[in-house]
């Protein structure tokens, strides 16, 4: 007896073999993989399954995992278009922060996630950093419990850097944040079946003080936690870390001894091989956001030297208003693309490389490799149906992998699981109305817009220079 069984389909398990098993089932029990083995066998001793679908032609990836994110972002898609950093953040994303009411981030976290979804994300990191009133985090993980997804709350901070233009109206005080952290850590921390985590997320080293930094890392390791932070996405960021701590953004973290396994680096862009080589005896884990990237022109962050120096990368969307997506399937062609003509050189990283980034690497970016990120059985059932048949983009399908992550479309995403529960099946999510969630997003970002000012951004000057 079983929930559910996928039979006569093609597994890329990403297990420590790397198998991909073709004509092979797949059983379901609660929210674990039970069984897997040859089609016919299988259906054979779970005869009396509750649910089978027919996986004739398709393909079972894991879920992928998304490191990083700020969900409130996705309202402001298109609004930061063409513009330097320093623009981006005055015109655009610093007023949208701090006219941010708790509706619109659930609002903007519920359609952020169902676009992951729609794009075979079952896991997201959100960072949620900007703070201009109470209760705005709750808005994430509501969206996250209300779809039945995996999530991880970071709960942003920062109490300092208005030097750097960071706005007074989206920082806090110590205690503020202090007594809010342990509210969302003993309220949300390990609930719903294990599915939602909370983490903390210092926004940067130069917007947070010492006795912050601290103080959040005293808070991660009482909850058995994950702590992650910006560092090097910018030479600024380094040059600003040396102003208020006295060494580089990087190297404040070993000054504080704020390393471990538990430490995930978001961007790391311009890490020296110095800092690499540190990175990797701490075992630090890297967020690497191409997409982002890319669309700031922060540069390339040095992703073939970490994965020579054996450090985990996982691959993050960033918050939509520094990517315009949440589409993690255009994330691997980006990637694999981006370091290919950087380093002038088609071998540097593969479509496997890149899906293992996206899955265990992911994972174990975020401390899960024990429950996610691969198919096998005892592990958590995340996973999604690719249907290539579905799309003219994905077809002919040579090879699995090569389809998902050069050819790959949002389009074949037939059916997304999410412990043990189907969150979208024949293309139809199910644990929410998706028509609503499109409009009340819509909504939204008119009326965050309006209120932060940058309404006028939508009808800007054509500008072809
Ligand atoms: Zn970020």
């Amino acid at each position: 007896m079983a929930d559910l069984l996928i039979e006569n389909i093609t597994i890329v398990t990403m297990n420590e073999k790397r198998e991909i098993l073709e004509k092979y089932a797949f059983v379901v029990d609660g929210s674990l993989i039970k069984d897997i083995g040859p089609s016919e066998l299988i259906k054979a001793k779970y005869k009396d399954t509750k649910k089978i679908i027919d996986g004739t032609g398709k393909i079972i990836f894991p879920g992928l995992i998304n490191t990083h994110n700020h969900l409130f972002q996705t309202l402001l898609k298109g609004l930061g278009d063409d513009l330097n950093l320093a623009d981006w953040l005055a015109q655009m994303t610093f007023p949208s922060s701090a006219h941010l009411l708790p509706e619109n981030v659930y609002d903007a976290s519920m359609l952020g996630c169902v676009e992951g979804i729609r794009c075979g994300t079952t896991t997201q990191l959100d960072y949620m950093y900007p703070h201009a009133r109470e209760g705005l985090s709750d808005g994430v993980v509501n969206a996250f419990k209300d779809l039945k997804i995996r999530g991880i709350l970071g709960r942003g901070m920062m109490n300092i850097g208005e030097q750097f233009g960071v706005p007074k109206a989206i920082m806090q005080d110590l205690d503020t944040i202090e007594k809010d952290c342990y509210r969302l850590f003993d309220t949300y921390h390990k609930t719903e079946n294990d599915r939602i985590k909370v983490w903390t997320a210092p926004a940067a080293l130069w917007s947070n003080s010492e006795e912050l930094l601290k103080l959040a890392w005293r808070i991660t390791n009482e909850y058995d936690s994950g702590f992650t932070i910006h560092v090097s996405e910018t030479p600024f960021d380094r040059e600003a870390g040396k102003e208020i701590h006295g060494v580089f953004d990087f190297d404040v973290l070993e000054k504080l001894g704020i390393v471990g396994p538990n430490v995930l680096m978001v961007h790391c862009v311009h890490l020296t091989p110095e800092d690499i080589k540190k990175a990797k005896q701490f075992d630090l884990k890297v967020s690497h956001n191409t997409t982002s990237n890319m669309y700031l022109a922060s540069g390339v962050a040095p992703v073939p030297e970490m994965l020579k120096a054996g450090l985990t990368v996982g691959l993050g969307v960033d918050g939509a208003a520094s990517n315009n997506s949440q589409d993690m399937i255009e994330l691997l062609k980006h990637t694999a693309l981006l370091h290919k003509v950087y380093t002038q050189n088609p071998t540097v990283i593969t479509a496997e490389k890149v899906l293992e980034m996206a899955t265990i690497d992911g994972a174990r970016a975020i401390g899960e490799e024990k429950n996610i990120g691969s198919i096998e059985v005892g592990k958590k059932a995340d996973f999604f149906i690719y249907n290539p048949a579905l799309s003219a983009k994905s077809t002919p399908m040579h090879h699995p992998v090569s389809t998902l992550v050069y050819s790959g479309t949002h389009a074949c995403v037939e059916t997304v699981v999410i412990d043990g529960n189907i969150i979208l099946e024949n293309s139809i999510l199910k644990t929410a109305d998706e028509y609503q969630i499109i409009k009340r997003g819509q909504e939204a970002a008119d009326d965050l817009s309006k209120r932060a000012g940058t309404s006028g951004n939508k009808r800007r000057k054509w500008r072809s220079v």
